[in-house]
């Protein structure tokens, strides 16, 4: 049978080794693949010579702002912009306005999505206090898991005090779901905030007023928890090496936990980018060049399972208040950023293997959060949802040009001349981006659902 599409010499990064050859779709899955020079005729046949060839990403970590704060971001632009970046699935984060609690806000997210997503979504459903009712609906629903604050996160979502914690993951792990949790100890960080209150505001007071011993001390209690409770638990936006490690040890105590970090704690700190100001103000903090470089070893031996964007921009505005840096708004634009630049400082400057590429930016989220094998490989079978990347091609960032709402050109990274970039996103067999331009309409994405999942 003629193939729809062929992608041939390209460097595939496939679940069974990485090899130079092609990869053929047939009605938007995955027909076949191999090494060498393509077998048959395709209806359309591009080259990928000199290119890697990846699954396409999978984004644990992104807020859209959609409903609620559209002017920030919404479904739309920062769908776009994911796939720009590589993205062909999100995992939409629930706490939107109104969160993601129960049926209603759920159908009204999902009814946003399908109308605006240009590439496959699924739905974080929110655990508050006040929602502990609506857990199992929202499962019924399709959610991918359950986030929960551990300190205040705004007006708008309910946050979890330990006694709300427990509650909540003793729920969720009777639904079988999973449980991912900001974590940040409230005394800690309010503590710390008081002390370094006098201070003029910087990045570096940012980071001592949230320090890491908030993060870890947060970070143990929830893995206690999830010994005690049987839950699975997913830490979110890990940033610091410290939580790394205590992962790893309860990893191998039998705990069922996996770890998210962002492209901005493995390439950004509160030393070299200071100059950032409020713009890289994000919680938790950017930490020293130490931490950063330290979180890196446990990205590179896998004790950091998968790469989240917590992409979250503001307007300049929010930003830059009059009051200063403490009034600041926390969060920072990165899906349009986060591959290249994690290929470029992981596999080109770090030598990571381009298997576990793949698996921290793809496939180890889908098997955790049950899309695997239809998502995240490159395998016969799975949706053929792809990326070609060119790990040889200069260019100069600048945010005016991408398709985020989010032009403020002071984020993180504005003006860095990258040396890979993403040429082609293809989703379920489509090119929904190719070389700056995107090629679908709103609405192409597709509401995905958990079905089982597996730990990576
Ligand atoms: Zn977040």
């Amino acid at each position: 049978m003629k193939a729809d599409l062929i992608v041939q010499n390209a460097r595939i990064v496939a679940q069974t080794g990485v090899f130079v050859g092609w990869l053929a779709v047939q009605d938007g899955r995955i027909a076949a693949l191999g090494e060498g020079p393509a077998p048959g005729p395709a209806k359309t046949v591009l080259d990928g010579t000199g290119q890697v060839l990846l699954p396409g990403a999978i984004d644990t970590h992104p807020h859209f702002f959609d409903p609620g704060a559209e002017w920030r971001e919404d479904l739309r632009c920062g769908t776009q912009a994911a796939a720009s970046g590589g993205y062909t699935t999100i995992l939409d984060m629930p706490n939107t306005s109104p969160p993601v609690k129960d049926e209603a806000t759920w159908q009204l997210k999902a009814g946003r999505a399908q109308q605006n997503s240009l590439i496959d979504f699924a739905l974080w459903g929110s655990a508050m206090p006040s929602n502990l009712d609506e857990l199992g609906r929202l499962a019924e629903l399709g959610c991918v898991g359950y986030k929960a604050f551990t300190l205040d996160a705004g007006p708008d979502f309910d946050w979890s005090d330990e006694y709300g914690q427990l509650r909540e993951m003793q729920a969720v792990a009777a639904l079988g779901g999973i449980f991912g949790a900001h974590a940040e100890n409230p005394a800690l960080v309010n503590g710390f905030s008081g002390a370094h209150a006098g201070e003029e505001w910087s990045l570096a007071v940012h980071d001592a007023s949230r320090p890491w011993q908030a993060e870890l001390t947060a970070i143990n209690t929830l893995l206690l928890y999830a010994r005690l409770t049987g839950c699975r638990l997913h830490i979110c936006h890990l940033s610091i090496p410290e939580g790394a490690a205590l992962i790893a040890q309860a990893k191998k105590q039998g705990v069922d936990v996996t770890a998210e970090t962002c492209a901005h704690y493995l390439t950004l700190n509160y030393e070299d980018n200071a100059a950032l100001g409020a713009f890289a103000k994000i919680n938790p903090p950017l930490r020293s060049r130490a931490r950063m470089e330290k979180l890196w070893e446990y990205v590179m031996d896998g004790g950091i399972d998968y790469l989240g964007t917590d992409h979250a921009p503001y307007l300049e505005e929010e930003k830059l208040p009059p009051e200063g840096g403490r009034a600041a708004a926390c969060g920072a634009p990165e899906i349009d950023l986060a591959i290249p630049l994690l290929f470029e400082e992981g596999v080109l400057d770090r030598g990571m293997d381009l298997q576990r590429f793949a698996a921290f930016t793809s496939t180890n989220a889908a098997r955790r959060f049950g899309l695997y094998p239809r998502k995240g490989t490159l395998a016969v079978g799975a949706d053929a949802d792809f990326i070609l990347l060119d790990p040889n091609s200069p260019w100069t960032f600048s945010r005016k040009n991408s398709f985020s709402k989010s032009k403020a050109a002071r984020f993180g990274h504005e003006g860095r001349t990258l040396r890979c970039r993403v040429t082609l996103t293809c989703l379920r067999g489509v090119p929904v981006y190719a070389n700056g331009r995107i090629l679908q309409q709103p609405g192409f994405g597709r509401l995905v659902r958990p079905q089982g999942g597996d730990r990576p």
